[in-house]
This record gives structure tokens, sequence and C-alpha cells, in this order.
């Protein structure tokens, strides 16, 4: 393959914008990547940010299903504990509706999770 400027030097890379095999004189080292030296720079530049903030942006978002995961887990318990405590402690069982409730919340706890690990795995 040759250079798209040169049609007499061999390439030895693609541009990452726009796709031209460039010879090491028109290849800028844009890193991670190459771009036509003075040309698609900035254009490279830029795609390596977008690439990158997606990246966080994912584990971000994983992350805070996890957080939001553990939070529901914990008030879920809370309210199993409270609703189921009583029964033990006497036997008029007044907070039992609690217990509903708690299983909501760990069932909203175990799809948080899920979906936090389903966004981190996606990258
Ligand atoms: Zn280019
Ligand atoms: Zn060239």
């Amino acid at each position: 393959m040759k250079c798209y400027y040169h049609h007499q030097a061999d390439a030895v890379a693609l541009c990452k914008s726009c796709n031209r095999a460039v010879c090491p004189e028109c290849a800028a080292d844009v890193h991670p990547g190459t771009a036509c030296k003075g040309r698609c720079e900035s254009d490279v530049a830029d795609l390596n940010t977008i690439i990158e903030r997606s990246k966080t942006a994912y584990t971000k978002t994983g992350q805070a299903y996890r957080r939001s995961g553990v939070f529901t887990l914990i008030i879920g318990l809370l309210f199993v504990a409270l609703g189921l405590l009583p029964l033990l402690v006497n036997e008029n069982g007044g907070a039992l509706f609690m217990a509903p409730i708690g299983a909501v919340f760990l069932l909203s706890s175990f799809f948080s999770f899920r979906s936090g690990k389903q966004i981190t795995e996606v990258k």
C-alpha cells in the first residue's frame, strides 16, 4: 500500500479519521492512533477524547447503578428486619407489612446490581 499523498512512498499506517494510508513523513502520532500530519490531527484528537469520555461514562453509570443497588439493599434489609424482628420478640406481628416492602427494595436492588454489571460489561 502506498501513501495517499506520496504515491511513491510506502504507507506505514492508516489515518484514524479519514482512513487514508500515510507514509512515515505524513503520519502524525496521535496516541492512540495515527493521523494525517497537519490535516486530521485535531480530528483524531477529538475522536480520542470522545472515545475516552464514553468509556468513563459507562464505568460511571455502572458505578451509579451499583451504588444505588447497595443503598436499596440496605433499605430492603432494614425493612425486612423491622418487619420480622417484632415477630421474634413478641407474637403480635404488627410490623409484618414491612417485610413485603423490604422484599420490593431487595428486588430493585438486585436489578440495580444486574444493570450495573451489564453496563460495565458493554465496554
Ligand atoms: Zn486523515
Ligand atoms: Zn506521504
